[in-house]
């Protein structure tokens, strides 16, 4: 990495843009680069000012936080220097800064200096415009193995009680594998948490590995982390799509990649709402071993207003760096309805759209994708054309075997014994219900049965049943509809 961030200072790049979650990788790059160069490595933060550090000799430049100042005097100095600016994206939006970051720019381009801006958000796209981005990769395995190994050896040294190391080759790849996306500190600071838990480093840990490495990364942007309490065999029915699922499990692993397998691409759930899409996504993390990143596109106009897109590029290459993982995309139609017609929101979402097409295609990671859509209506053509997905699956209301099956997982949830209850009449009863109707009904019978101060019986939820008016119901042209489109276009999950 050094060395190409050498060549782009050498060739006389004047500002280098590095959005990067990590930034104290990013400083030792940049350090070590201003040694190997011998050129003065000048940082400037908001909390510490402008400081240039010259073979040891530290001078404070700067001492106030405010940026203005501190660009200005990088701007006059005519040495030929490496400038680092932390955070200064939020900024940059007034049009003074703007047009000082140009002057810096032509000066730069003069003076053969590199101003480097290192920032945790994406920058505004009108200063990545005259930048060139520089992506700090992520830890390689080995690095990280490193670390596993170097944070194990450091805790049996300094610890009063034996520390043991009982994990297969295979186990100890699986667990690197899974620390994926994180820093060398946080992920050292992972493996500690599970090793002073009993002592012990094994196969066992890997889950809470996934676990606090969720936690780790909990929320970042528009990417959510998503807890997985659900495996397949909490889904009631969908056999087609949880047999395609099974057969792919572990086609993720070297021993997949020696035999010759491509790791699969991802799947489009269509269907009605509430029959377990979201489930699935959560099921096959959980059944596969992998983290569950949640990609929810509407929150990319909401909450980043401006910065969708780059949000978006910066969400996606997160999932890269977190890679083997899964990455959900919740309710896809909401983010790029506009996409399909002539947008009223300048193009954003068509190119939004794009961003995500063409990173489908070309992405080499190993990403599980799982989109999920409730209205056919406003997805774009485009995302359904062949190749896109390995496979679109349409998911619809649960048959009566199947509600039985679902009301049985979900009395069991409530620690309820499902041969206590006529499942066939009550699954006769709820015709249309949904896996979430159905769902609901348990939960609002517990209710009754509690206030009533008695078990709860089969004629609880029969009264629920009977109480519920279910959305295939209020929506069933809607369904009709959907399952005709469906038909022709889709494999049925069930
Ligand atoms: P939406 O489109 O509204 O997000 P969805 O299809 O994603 O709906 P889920 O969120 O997965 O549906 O379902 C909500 C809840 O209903 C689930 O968490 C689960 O408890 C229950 N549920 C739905 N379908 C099933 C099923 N097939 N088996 C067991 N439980 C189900």
């Amino acid at each position: 990495m050094p060395e190409q961030l050498k060549l782009l200072i050498r060739s006389g790049h004047p500002i280098i843009a590095i959005e990067t979650g990590d930034e104290p990788r990013a400083m030792d790059l940049i350090n070590k680069v201003s040694d190997d160069l011998q050129v003065p490595a000048t940082v400037w933060s908001m909390t510490s000012g402008l400081i240039c550090n010259n073979k040891g000799t530290i001078e404070r430049l700067v001492s106030e936080g405010k940026p203005l100042h501190a660009l200005q005097t990088i701007k006059e100095s005519s040495l030929c220097g490496i400038y680092v600016f932390k955070d200064l994206g939020a900024h940059l939006k007034d049009l003074t800064m703007l047009r000082l970051m140009r002057d810096i720019h032509n000066e730069f381009t003069l003076n053969r200096s590199t101003l480097f801006l290192v920032d945790s958000a994406p920058l505004p796209d009108a200063i990545r415009r005259f930048t060139l981005p520089y992506e700090i990769k992520p830890p390689s395995f080995e690095e990280l193995e490193l670390v596993v190994r170097s944070t194990f050896r450091k805790i049996a040294a300094e610890s009063i009680y034996e520390v043991k190391a009982e994990i297969t080759k295979r186990q100890m790849e699986q667990l690197v594998q899974s620390l994926r996306g994180l820093s060398c500190s946080e992920a050292g600071r992972v493996v500690a948490s599970v090793i002073y838990q009993d002592y012990k480093l094994d196969g066992g840990d890997l889950g809470q590995i996934i676990e606090a490495k969720r936690r780790v990364l909990a929320s970042a942007g528009c990417l959510e982390s998503v807890a997985v309490d659900r495996a397949s065999e909490d889904i009631g029915g969908l056999t087609n799509l949880k047999a395609w699922l099974k057969v792919r499990r572990g086609s993720y692993s070297d021993r997949a990649r020696e035999f010759g397998l491509e790791p699969p691409r991802g799947i489009l759930l269509l269907g009605v709402q509430g029959c377990g899409k979201s489930l699935c996504a959560k099921a096959v993390a959980a059944d596969w071993n992998m983290p569950l990143l949640k990609l929810d596109p509407g929150v990319l106009y909401q909450k980043f207003v401006g910065e969708s897109e780059g949000q978006l590029r910066q969400a996606l290459r997160q999932a890269e760096a977190m890679a083997p993982v899964i990455l959900w995309v919740d309710e896809i139609e909401k983010a790029f309805a506009s996409a399909n017609a002539s947008s009223a929101d300048g193009g954003l979402s068509q190119r939004m759209f794009g961003t995500l097409l063409s990173w489908m295609q070309e992405h080499r990671h190993p990403i599980f994708l799982i989109a999920t859509a409730n209205n056919i209506e406003a997805l774009p053509p485009e995302l359904m054309r062949k190749g896109r997905f390995d496979e679109i699956f349409f998911v619809d209301l649960p048959n009566a075997a199947n509600r039985e099956g679902i009301l049985k997982i979900h009395l069991q949830r409530r620690k309820r014994d499902p041969d206590d209850f006529d499942l066939e009449v009550l699954a006769e009863a709820a015709d249309g219900f949904s896996g979430a109707e159905l769902e609901q009904v348990i939960m609002s019978s517990l209710y009754r049965a509690f206030a009533e101060d008695s078990e709860l019986e089969t004629q609880h939820i029969l009264a629920e049943i009977a109480a519920t008016r279910p959305l295939s119901v209020v929506l069933g042209e809607k369904i009709a509809n959907l399952r005709a489109w469906a038909k022709e276009r889709c494999v049925e999950a069930d």
